[in-house]
């Protein structure tokens, strides 16, 4: 038995840990096709589960079919556990001769995936959920033995069958919750790389990383783009005439500006200090000096809200650069970086 536990618990954990890597960018829970996939490949499992069984006494087999049920309606909800039943009920007929005892296994999945997808609609939490479901699926498993089985074997079997489940459960239940929580982490780590902590706008990483494919794009739709550079006018005596909270405060206002202000499509990210950039999406240069003329008159009227309860008014100058007349990625960075310098030299509060 413990052979056979051991081979067992090899195959779902090795299960799980492709599962979790092939989902790793794709979390589960974001779209239908992922919902299917995972429901295929818990149905798979529990086909592959069912041909190693554990022999709990000479001539009974039983095995952890019902956590791959558990598994699939966690992660995936109703989709993959109606398309993981299906599966382990076709192949429950297809694999082995159709006895008495294969029709009661084909019930025992029924009445697990009613009774599951029960438990999966109450707001109770995953450990709840997984407890309250192995116990069900234990019983399920062990009651109908007695239609074959009676006296002391019975007795045998429920108790090996119980150290099969505690430990497996266990293991599983582990496994599971260390492979979505480092999926999850992964996620967050990677959205969070590409954010400036300060504004939540793209930070100069992420921006560096986008340019080119942006500018590409762009030239590939033959869609003008515009990019600003937009720089804070004597951003350092606000600093030091209110303190650096203050002058934080007042970037973490004019980023929530800028993100209102720009369309979906538009790139705003912050470059660094009191630097932020825009590159915006199928505007000419004419329409993006209108829209950067804008901002800046918006920004100039815009009062600042600092954490002392003041209010502050600010400047801020921007250079612009168009693709066309610019052709080059490198070259309309450049462009703007030189009107932004210019707007400054020009007296700032301006748009060049
Ligand atoms: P100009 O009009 O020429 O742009 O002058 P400026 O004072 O805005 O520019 P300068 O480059 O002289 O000063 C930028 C200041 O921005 C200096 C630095 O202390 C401050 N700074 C950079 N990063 C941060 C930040 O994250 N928070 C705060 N509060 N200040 C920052
Ligand atoms: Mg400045
Ligand atoms: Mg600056």
């Amino acid at each position: 038995m413990v052979r056979e536990l051991f081979v067992h618990l090899c195959i779902m954990l090795s299960f799980m840990f492709l599962g979790g890597a092939l989902f790793k960018n794709n979390p589960v829970f974001k779209n239908k096709k992922m919902k299917l996939l995972l429901g295929a490949i818990a149905g798979l499992l529990g086909s592959i589960l069912m041909l190693f069984g554990i022999a709990l006494t000479e001539g009974i087999r039983l095995d952890l079919r019902h956590m791959v049920l558990i598994l699939s309606v966690l992660h995936g909800g109703m989709l993959s556990l109606s398309v993981a039943g299906a599966i382990l009920i076709i192949n429950r007929l297809l694999l082995f001769p159709i006895t008495v005892p294969s029709l009661v296994g084909v019930l025992i999945i029924l009445s697990c995936l009613a009774v599951f997808a029960l438990i999966y609609r109450t707001g109770w939490g995953p450990l709840k959920k997984w407890i309250v479901m192995n116990a069900v699926g234990f019983l399920f498993n062990v009651v109908p033995l007695r239609l074959f089985i009676d006296g002391n074997d019975l007795w045998e079997i429920i108790l090996n069958y119980s150290v099969v489940t505690v430990i497996g459960s266990v293991l599983v239940f582990y496994a599971s919750s260390y492979i979505s929580e480092s999926n999850r982490n992964y996620q967050i780590m990677k959205e969070q790389l590409k954010l400036d902590f300060l504004t939540g706008l793209n930070n100069t990483r992420h921006f560096h990383t986008s340019f080119h494919d942006y500018f590409k794009k762009a030239a590939r739709t033959g869609t003008p783009i515009s990019f600003f550079m937009i720089d804070i006018d004597h951003f350092k005596s606000i600093n030091d005439t209110y303190g650096h909270p203050a002058g934080d405060a007042v970037l973490q206002q004019l980023g929530l500006f800028l993100a209102e202000s720009s369309r979906t499509g538009d790139f705003v990210s912050r470059m660094g200090g009191e630097e932020f950039a825009a590159l915006v999406w199928n505007t000419t240069y004419e329409q993006a000096v209108v829209v950067a003329e804008r901002w800046r008159m918006q920004i100039a009227n815009k009062k600042f809200l600092l954490p002392s309860g003041q209010m502050l008014s600010l400047t801020v100058s921007i250079g612009v650069a168009s693709t066309p007349p610019c052709t080059e990625a490198n070259a309309l960075r450049e462009l703007a970086d030189h009107a932004l310098y210019r707007a400054k030299r020009l007296g700032r509060n301006q748009v060049c």
